[in-house]
C-alpha cells in the first residue's frame, strides 16, 4: 500500500445550510469508510478545508470526484504527501464546523485568530487541521 495525504481548500458555491453539510458528510463518510480513506473536513464559514489520507489511487479517485462537485468552487490543492503513518486514522471523515474551531487553536495558527487566512498555504492549513483534530479528539467525538 502506498499511503498518501492530500490537503485542499475550496469555497462553497452558496451558503450551505447545516442540512447541506450533513448530506456532504454522510456521503463522504460512507464512501470513505468503504475505501479506507480517513481525514477531516472543516467548514470555516468561508472555506472548506479538507485532508484526505489513504491508498494513493483511492485518494486520487476521491479527489477527482470532489473536484467535479458543483457544491463548491475554487478548489486549491495545497499539499500532497507520502507520510509514513496516518495522522487522522480514527475518522472516516471527522468534521469541524465554525463552532468547533476553538479560539486557542485559531490563535496558534493565524495572526489575529481569524479564519480568513486559512486555505491559502499548505503549511498553515495542514498544521491547523492537525491541531484541530487533536483538540476535537481530546474533547468529544467530532461531527454533528
Ligand atoms: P453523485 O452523488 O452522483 O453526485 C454527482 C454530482 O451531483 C456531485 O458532484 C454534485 O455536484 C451533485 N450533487 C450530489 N448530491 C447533491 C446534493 N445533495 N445537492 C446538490 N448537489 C448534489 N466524497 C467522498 O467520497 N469523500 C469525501 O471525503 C468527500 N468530501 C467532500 C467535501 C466537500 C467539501 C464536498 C463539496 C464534497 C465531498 N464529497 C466527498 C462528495 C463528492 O464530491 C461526491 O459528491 C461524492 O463522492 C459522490 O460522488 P458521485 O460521483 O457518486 O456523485
Amino acid at each position: 500500500m502506498t499511503l498518501v495525504q492530500l490537503v485542499y481548500s475550496s469555497r462553497p458555491a452558496g451558503s450551505p445550510a447545516s442540512r447541506d453539510l450533513m448530506q456532504i458528510l454522510g456521503k463522504a463518510r460512507a464512501r470513505n469508510a468503504a475505501t479506507g480513506i480517513t481525514g477531516l473536513l472543516c467548514y470555516t464559514g468561508a472555506r472548506f478545508l479538507q485532508v484526505l489520507e489513504g491508498e494513493r489511487d483511492d485518494v486520487c479517485e476521491t479527489f477527482y470526484r470532489i473536484l467535479r462537485d458543483e457544491r463548491h468552487i475554487q478548489v486549491r490543492l495545497l499539499a500532497f504527501h507520502y507520510p509514513t503513518a496516518r495522522g487522522f486514522a480514527e475518522w472516516a471523515m471527522g468534521y469541524a464546523g465554525t463552532g468547533d474551531m476553538g479560539a486557542d487553536v485559531m490563535r496558534r495558527h493565524v495572526a489575529g485568530g481569524t479564519s480568513d487566512q486559512l486555505g491559502n498555504d499548505a503549511e498553515t492549513t495542514t498544521a491547523f487541521l492537525r491541531d484541530l483534530a487533536r483538540s476535537l479528539a481530546s474533547d468529544t467525538a467530532p461531527g454533528f
